[in-house]
């Protein structure tokens, strides 16, 4: 069989593990998630890995890709893939004067809450309510459905004797499904069986965009962050496999972006390293609008 994306929602909405999109069998509607890329870098930036969803919802947020921050834009929710300086600063994060909701996984919820309630009470504006995040559990906000799913990836956080879990994100609207997955080496076994792209499920649900770190690149195969990272090698096997076993089933001439780039095996000109991935994976930048369906 072809495996167009079409072809595979037309058999899974069949098949009852897919909800039918609107009323025309031939053609099903896919409004797509928006996303801005704020921040693509690792911890040397210039930019910090950062996400707008649909112009009302943060993933991680750092002072420096504020300036990429749409004009007017008023996000009120912020989900925290982890703890690492990189991705989370609350001070910076309650200085953009909209921020009312801030889900962190559970294990660190607690420090996020009290450090949370510090920067409030520096800046003198109202503390945002902070949600403990187990695993597994979806939500819906701002018209979308968001998961937060066990990252590999780890940090020096230690409550209550329990060591933080960190977190990558289901994102979900309509038929659209994209995994955001950064900081990861790779994606773990617990999280691809949640999201039904498993090795042991036969009739799964598939992915329908990627945005995955690829914190080091050409030629880093061997680098020490092997446990907790992954490299351009580690994206471009994913998504071979996810593609060839239909788990990404992407629209037409949609990227598999890669963000979280740091220094270390990349040119420093992007277009020099875009030119050198392989399809159909590409740069994201600093500033990017797209809309994943
Ligand atoms: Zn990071
Ligand atoms: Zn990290």
């Amino acid at each position: 069989m072809e495996l167009t994306r079409r072809s595979f929602i037309a058999g899974a909405a069949a098949a009852g593990c897919m909800a039918a999109v609107g009323g025309d069998a031939k053609a099903p509607q896919h409004e797509g998630i928006r996303l801005r890329f704020l921040g693509t870098g690792a911890a040397g930036g210039p930019r910090h890995s950062s996400v707008l969803l649909e112009g009302k919802t943060l993933i991680d947020f750092r002072e420096s890709a504020r300036d990429m921050l749409p004009p007017g834009a008023a996000p009120d929710t912020i989900f925290y893939t982890h703890s690492h300086g990189d991705h989370y600063n609350p001070v910076q994060t309650l200085r953009l004067g909209t921020i009312r909701h801030v889900f962190t996984q559970e294990t660190w919820a607690e420090g996020a809450r009290r450090e949370f309630a510090a920067a409030a009470a520096k800046l003198g504006v109202p503390t945002p309510e902070v949600t403990p995040l187990p695993f597994r559990k979806p939500v819906r906000v701002n018209g979308l459905t968001i998961t937060g799913l066990p990252a590999n990836h780890s940090t020096g956080r230690i409550t209550n004797g329990e060591y933080e879990r960190t977190s990558i994100y289901l994102v979900e609207k309509g038929s659209a499904r994209m995994l955001y997955a950064t900081d990861t080496g790779g994606i773990p076994g617990d999280a691809a069986q949640y999201i039904g792209i498993d090795a042991h499920i036969r009739n799964g649900r598939p992915i329908t965009a990627l945005v995955m770190e690829a914190t080091t690149g050409f030629g880093c195969e061997d680098d020490f962050r092997l446990f907790v990272h992954s490299t351009i090698d580690t994206v471009a096997r994913t998504v071979r496999v996810l593609t060839k076993t239909q788990r990404l089933l992407s629209p037409p001439d949609q990227p598999v972006y890669i963000t979280h780039r740091s220094h270390i095996g990349y040119s420093g000109n992007i277009d020099a390293d875009d030119a050198r991935l392989p399809a159909p994976l590409k740069c994201a930048r600093d500033g990017l609008d797209v809309v994943l369906g």
